[in-house]
């Protein structure tokens, strides 16, 4: 379906992604209104380790868009002060890890100087020095008063509950505030997005895919950078603040996410050197919008016009790059070549 030049731009969803998208929108001059059903953040974003990684092993669809996510990070750290990162590298390892042919492996002596607590050395460990993290909330206001800077406009407690459309072409949206007309309806509402799609009888396939992020209170300095090894994924915050990512396995007796945060700080303390005192302050499980084939979407929606879909994993690793480039697809009428395997048309297959 060919789309037309659209001004009034309506986003779904103030996560991370959606703040991204009302930044870039905004800077090409766009009338923007971001609507969010809660707060800003308060989807899954607020519950990120928010690890800005871009390393894959095996075949990987989306190698051109995850090899430009750092750069895009960078480019919006010289546009937006307030947005923090901490690129603090990144150390990987488990025992059957098949390190990509381009890795810089480190020795057990190299390891232990970057990381001077760990106890338990791998013989050989990945290190990425141009990886690091930020504090999704905090970065996500960053993008919104960013947007807001431009003329975006924000709505917050504000649910999108229909999406209005005349001869399958969109104009606007219905809320719990009213309705809002619009040229172009971005949906970057992350596990909602399947409900929106369904609105229109083009359902995505795209799952909400649980995990666990903890906090803990413990002493600073306990690690420089990211360390994701076979027993724990972990970082430190500027504050201090130790961070975790664990996979969620349901509410099960001895697997609760209050049990899983336990033994996580048990694993710690067997991993690392001088942990004096460490107990989880936050617990919480954030539900990850997962496509059914694991790869990002981005792209028109097919059947109606002027309805964009961005829903992906990892979500804070990506926001930066596709808010950048759908932008300029929805904007410029760019196509990017890196958002090739991401198109929605994918499920449909009476469309292929
Ligand atoms: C424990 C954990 C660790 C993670 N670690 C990483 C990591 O290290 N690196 C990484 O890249 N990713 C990581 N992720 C994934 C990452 O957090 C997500 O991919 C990303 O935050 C998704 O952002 P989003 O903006 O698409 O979704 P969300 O933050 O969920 O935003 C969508 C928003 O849309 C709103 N919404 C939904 N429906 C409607 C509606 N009808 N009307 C109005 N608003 C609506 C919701 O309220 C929500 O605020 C992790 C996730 C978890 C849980």
């Amino acid at each position: 379906m060919k789309q037309k030049t659209r001004g009034r731009i309506v986003v779904v969803g103030a996560g991370i992604v959606g703040a991204s998208l009302a930044y870039h929108l905004s800077g090409k001059g766009a009338q923007v209104t971001l609507i969010e059903d809660g707060e800003i953040a308060s989807g899954v974003t607020g519950r990120s380790f928010a690890w800005i990684n871009t390393t894959h092993t095996g075949a990987d669809p989306i190698a051109q868009l995850r090899g430009m996510a750092i750069e895009a990070y960078r480019r919006l750290e010289t546009e937006l002060p307030d947005l923090q990162i901490r690129w603090t590298g990144a150390l990987s390892y488990s025992e059957s890890a098949e390190y990509p042919a381009s890795a810089t492996l480190l020795s057990s002596a190299e390891v232990l100087a970057r990381e001077p607590n760990l106890k338990n050395l791998p013989p050989c460990a990945l290190f990425r020095a141009d990886e690091g993290a930020l504090d999704a909330v905090q970065a996500t206001h960053a993008l919104i008063a960013g947007a807001r800077a431009l003329g975006a406009q924000l709505l917050t407690q504000t649910r999108v509950t229909a999406i209005k459309t005349c001869n399958a072409d969109v104009t606007g949206v219905e809320t719990t505030a009213g309705t809002f007309d619009a040229d172009l309806v971005v949906l970057a509402a992350g596990t909602g997005t399947r409900q929106l799609t369904r609105m229109l009888n083009a359902s995505l396939p795209i799952e909400a895919s649980p995990a666990i992020f903890i906090r803990y209170k413990t002493q600073q300095g306990l690690v420089k950078g990211i360390i994701s090894s076979p027993g724990m994924e972990i970082r430190q915050s500027a504050d201090g603040t130790l961070l975790a990512a664990e996979d969620y396995w349901g509410e099960t007796p001895g697997n609760s996410p209050r049990d899983i945060a336990r033994q996580t700080a048990e694993t710690i303390r067997k991993e690392l050197h001088g942990v004096v005192s460490i107990a989880p302050q936050t617990v919480a499980v954030g539900l990850r919008p997962m496509p059914a084939d694991g790869l990002p979407v981005v792209g028109y929606l097919p059947g109606v016009g002027g309805v964009y879909v961005c829903a992906m994993h990892p979500g804070v690793t990506l926001a930066a790059i596709v808010g950048r480039l759908a932008s300029e697809e929805l904007l410029d009428h760019q196509s990017s070549a890196a958002l090739e395997s991401c198109r929605p048309e994918r499920f449909f297959s009476e469309l292929r």
